[in-house]
């Protein structure tokens, strides 16, 4: 079987090491709903835990103190900073909220300004998100119009990052793997599927395999679902080869009606499922590995990766 792009399908091995992403704050999740860290230190902290826990992703937004919204650059030199202080090792994907949210300060778009990270080798992300599309989620347009994605993704490779696209539905992909095609993105980047936001792509076994059956070879892919999907879609991620995501801002219960304490107990829940399920739990470097990250050259651009045949 082939997909979309004429290349083999994105299977990979069933016991290759399962990445664990973790979302430790996210854009809207309160003190009202989890524990969720809000300055740099206690970002810092929970990272550390989610780490020793499993995960080797911390996926990134920052919060002013009071738990406000926030895109300020500095504060996210700070969170990252703090964070690498304790774990040197961990890759850190930042999130740039979309390319024009309605609703939201159109001033997040700082957090990606052109050449921003080059000259911050020793604090700098690997990963940033891109969304590559327009939606519904919930009560609200999640507006990135096709030139707005352009020149973030533009930013993006600027920057010496890697993509990792957000598709929250099969049409999103779609347009990705056209980009791909233009040329506006490259292989190897990163894929992750949201699934069962309201709004997008509903969290059953069905939607995943379709999108997954769409992805090129070698490209790696995540898979979260959004609530009380966490767990359940994160066990068909790892029986299908992919990676999984958990995190306060993906979910905040680590069992129906039972909270979480901490981001670093949703983690090693993944990491329970994927070894009992024979996949251990990706190292760091193994993930660097896996998602293409040991391509970078000099810390400014990716080695392009031909489709393989
Ligand atoms: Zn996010």
């Amino acid at each position: 079987m082939r997909n979309e792009l004429d290349v083999p399908l994105a299977y990979s091995s069933p016991q290759n090491p399962v990445i664990i992403t973790c979302a430790i704050t996210g854009h809207r999740t309160t003190r009202a709903m989890a524990p969720v860290p809000f300055t740099p230190e206690e970002q810092a902290i929970e990272a550390e835990g989610a780490v020793a826990a499993g995960a080797s992703v911390i996926h990134l937004h920052v919060r002013e103190d009071d738990g406000g919204e926030c895109f300020r650059v500095d504060r996210y030199e700070a969170a990252i900073k703090a964070i690498l202080a304790r774990v040197p090792d961990v890759i850190i994907e930042i999130s740039t909220r979309g390319t024009n949210a309605v609703g939201v300060d159109t001033g997040h778009t700082l957090a990606l300004t052109p050449k921003m990270w080059g000259a911050r080798a020793e604090l700098k992300p690997e990963l940033c998100s891109l969304n590559p599309g327009s939606l519904n989620l919930g009560d609200a347009i999640f507006c990135n119009s096709p030139p707005d994605v352009a020149a973030q993704a533009a930013r993006i490779y600027e920057n010496g990052l890697m993509p990792e696209c957000d598709i929250f539905d099969v049409g999103q992909l779609e347009s990705v793997l056209e980009l791909v095609r233009r040329g506006v993105l490259h292989l190897p980047m990163r894929l992750l599927f949201v699934l069962g936001s309201q709004g997008g792509v509903s969290a059953s076994p069905r939607n995943l395999l379709h999108m997954v059956e769409m992805v090129p070879a070698g490209v790696s892919w995540t898979v979260l679902g959004t609530g009380r999907f966490n767990f359940p879609t994160a066990a068909i991620g790892i029986a299908l080869g992919g990676h999984v995501r958990t995190g306060f801002e993906d979910t905040t219960y680590i069992a129906p009606g039972v909270k979480a304490k901490s981001n670093a107990e949703l983690v090693a829940r993944l990491a329970r499922m994927a070894e009992d399920y024979g996949r251990p739990v990706a190292t760091p470097e193994q993930a660097r590995e896996i998602i293409g990250l040991k391509r970078r050259a000099n810390g400014q651009s990716f080695a392009p990766m031909k489709y393989v045949a």
